[in-house]
Parts: C-alpha cells; structure tokens; sequence
C-alpha cells in the first residue's frame, strides 16, 4: 500500500519560492501556512448544535509574497487540477470597486478572503503550493482561506486577535464567493489548532477548547479508502432536515437538549428514520464530550471505545458509512495495540481515523494492506499546528 510520505513543510515552502521567483523575478518578503483538517477524532454533526472534536493534521498550504505597487494583484497557485488559469491579476479590493467571485473558480476562496477582511489591502503578488489534496475531503479549501488570512494579516501589519472572527470571516468568504454552505469546523480547527493538542468545539456556542494529546507512545492514522460513491446530493439535506423534524416534533430548537431518555421516551412520535438519525446525533453529542474528558486523562481505552460506538451509530443509525470504511474499521480493530477507529469526514467513502499505539503502527498498516488490497493511503500523524507565519 502507498504509505503516503507527508511532503515536509520545508519541500512545499521551497515549491512556493521557486515558482514565485519563475513568475514574478523576484524573491517573495514573507511567507505562511496552515495544516489541512481535521482528522476528525469523534462527533461528526455540525447541525444540531452538537459538538466536533477535530485535530490539524500535517498537511500544509503555504503562502509566499510580497507587497507591490500600484493596484493590481498577482496571484498564482502551483496546484494541479484546479481550472486554469494559474496566474491570475485582479485589481485591489475597494470599497467604490469591490472584488466578486468568478473565473477560475480556484481563486475565489483567495478573493472571498480579501473581500472579508477588515480594512484596506494594499496590492500583492502571491503565490499558493499545499500538500492538501484538493477536494479529498480534507478541508484544502478551509485551508487555502485561512492561509490567505494569514497572508493578509502579514501584509497589512494587522493581526486579527480575536481567532473566531478570523475563523468565521474565512467561513463567510467560502458561503458568499465558493457558494458553499460550509459548518464552521474547519475553518476553526485551521485558525485554532495547535501542535499536540485537538480541539474540542462546541457548535452552539463557538466555544473552542484545546484538548493535550501529547503522550508520544500515542499515533493516529488516517487511512484513505480511495472510494467515493455516487451521492444523489440529497443525503446531508435530509439527514439534516430528519434531525430538525425529529427536535421540533420533541418540543425543541436543536437535538443538542434532547437527552436520549427523552428520545427514547418519546420514540412513539417520531418516525423510525427519524428516531434513528436522532439517536445517532444524541448519542454523538454525548460521546464527543466524554471523549475529550477521556483524552484529557490519558484514557485511551475509554477513548478507543466511543470512537467505535461512534462508527457503529453512523453505519447503523445515521447510515453514511459504506462497505470500504467498515472493512477498514474492523481491519484496525483486530491488531494490537489499536484503541479504536472510525470513519471520519462525511461519509459514503473518504478517510477513517484510527488510535494506536505508536510502536503498533507498522503492524496496523501492513494487516490494513493484507486486507484491504493495495488500495488505501495511510498517513500517520499527530496533531499539527494550525495558522502561522514562517521565516523565509
Ligand atoms: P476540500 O476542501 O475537501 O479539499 P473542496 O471542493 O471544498 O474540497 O475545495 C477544493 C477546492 O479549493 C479546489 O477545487 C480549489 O478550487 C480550491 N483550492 C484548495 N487548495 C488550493 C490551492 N492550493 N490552490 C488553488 N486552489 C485551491
């Protein structure tokens, strides 16, 4: 099985430089990055007012550039697969002439950014590289957004101290100029992470709380199946909208205050699909909490467990596992060493993350490879650092 080498900081920062120098004959004055996502290590719904437990992972979107004159933009990104073309102008952002989403669409996340930003920006060159992949379910996109905050804060001399403003403007640009109607999760996690620690993130409150996660006989893989299935595009709505009825049918504005006593008591009123979605994100809710208590005290059993009881409820109640993130759920579960494992992310394919023990990884991958065939990426990796400013 391809055992993804994370292309280290300093090769994307390298890649940045170079193409900058090719594009714009000159050196860039200052450079920054965020890690992608979010290995999310336990509560999946965002809706309901529920909770997410999310860690950076140590994949990087760096940006390079320096300010320039006049009242053009340069912009261009060394990724492949995005629409063309890679280098792009665009003039400053003003209020009397103010920047609005359009062609290529890649750059729309970096101009909903500046669009979002307080104050004037001056005019820039800049270029993006990442070892993200993009659209792969691991947040590139967040990420890109928070990097061009960040790019943006250098630029200007105004640092943004209040995270969650920078986290929920980089939301907003993603709403109004990519037109997508993203959680908040994984602008928070890019904002918000820090090295060793996941964070425990309350969704009703936006209240985020670093959780340590140091110990280093400790790892986390992130196995990929490399299956996406067909989508209908209607299975997160629905999902959705049973979770709402199921609140409102029981007298309340979100699931986050039913109890599942009161779920259970209250069955009757509700239909089977919809009891079972709501069981899930009860359940969920709870679990998540309890995890981050676990965690904080080193319980990695504890832990362990819930990860599964939630892989479990998401295959069986909120049904958005598949065959692939099963098989690969109970691969992990039969090596030593392994706490637990659940698929991560929305679902129907994608990613699963598994707790183990360091010095049983090596075991973890090569059972995964007998089992699975040699079609799964796996990636260790321990909780990343979210945005920050480098040294060139
Ligand atoms: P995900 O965020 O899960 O990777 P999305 O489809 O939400 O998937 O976002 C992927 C899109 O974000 C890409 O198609 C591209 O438009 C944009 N993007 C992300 N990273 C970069 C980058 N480094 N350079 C240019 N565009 C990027």
């Amino acid at each position: 099985m391809p055992l993804r080498r994370l292309e280290s900081l300093l090769v994307i920062l390298q890649e940045a430089k170079n193409y900058f120098k090719e594009k714009f004959n000159a050196p860039p004055t200052f450079a920054v990055c965020t890690r992608g996502k979010k290995g999310r290590l336990l509560g999946e719904q965002e809706h309901s007012d529920g909770f997410v437990f999310p860690m950076a992972l140590e994949l990087v979107t760096v940006i390079v550039g320096r300010k320039s004159d006049g009242n053009v933009c340069r912009l261009a990104t060394c990724a492949q697969g995005v629409d063309e073309p890679h280098v792009i102008t665009f003039p400053v952002h003003t209020p009397d002439s103010p920047l609005v989403p359009g062609k290529p669409s890649w750059a729309n996340y970096v101009k909903g950014v500046i669009a979002n930003f307080p104050g004037p920006i001056p005019a820039f060159d800049a270029v993006i590289a990442t070892s993200v992949p993009l659209g792969g379910g691991l947040s590139s996109s967040a990420s890109l957004e928070v990097a061009t905050y960040t790019f943006l804060e250098q630029l200007t001399g105004k640092e943004q101290k209040d995270l969650k403003v920078k986290a929920l403007a980089c939301q907003k640009a993603e709403h109004n100029f990519a037109n997508m109607p993203c959680g908040i999760m994984d602008q928070f996690i890019s904002v918000m992470g820090k090295r060793g620690n996941a964070l425990l993130l309350d969704c009703r409150s936006m209240e985020a709380t670093l959780v340590p996660m140091t110990n280093p006989d400790l790892a986390v893989l992130v196995t990929n199946s490399n299956v996406r299935h067909e989508l209908t595009g209607s299975e997160y709505p629905t999902r959705r909208k049973q979770c709402e009825t199921a609140a409102k049918t029981l007298g309340k504005p979100s699931l986050r205050e039913v109890t599942m006593a009161e779920l259970e008591a209250n069955k009757g009123k509700l239909e089977d699909v919809e009891f079972c979605r709501a069981r899930h994100v009860v359940g969920e809710i709870q679990r998540t909490t309890e995890a981050a208590a676990a965690l904080e005290k080193e319980s990695y059993e504890k832990f362990g467990k819930l990860m599964v009881e939630s892989h479990n409820s998401l295959r069986d109640d909120y049904e958005v596992s598949c065959e692939e993130l099963d098989l690969l759920v109970k691969l992990a579960l039969e090596v030593d060493g392994v706490y637990g494992s659940r698929m991560t992310g929305g679902g129907f394919g994608g990613c699963t993350v598994t707790l183990v023990k360091r010095s049983s990884v090596d075991n973890l991958i090569k059972h995964i490879q007998e089992g699975y065939g040699n079609k799964a990426t796996c990636v260790v990796t321990s909780p990343a650092d979210g945005a920050r400013v480098l040294s060139l």
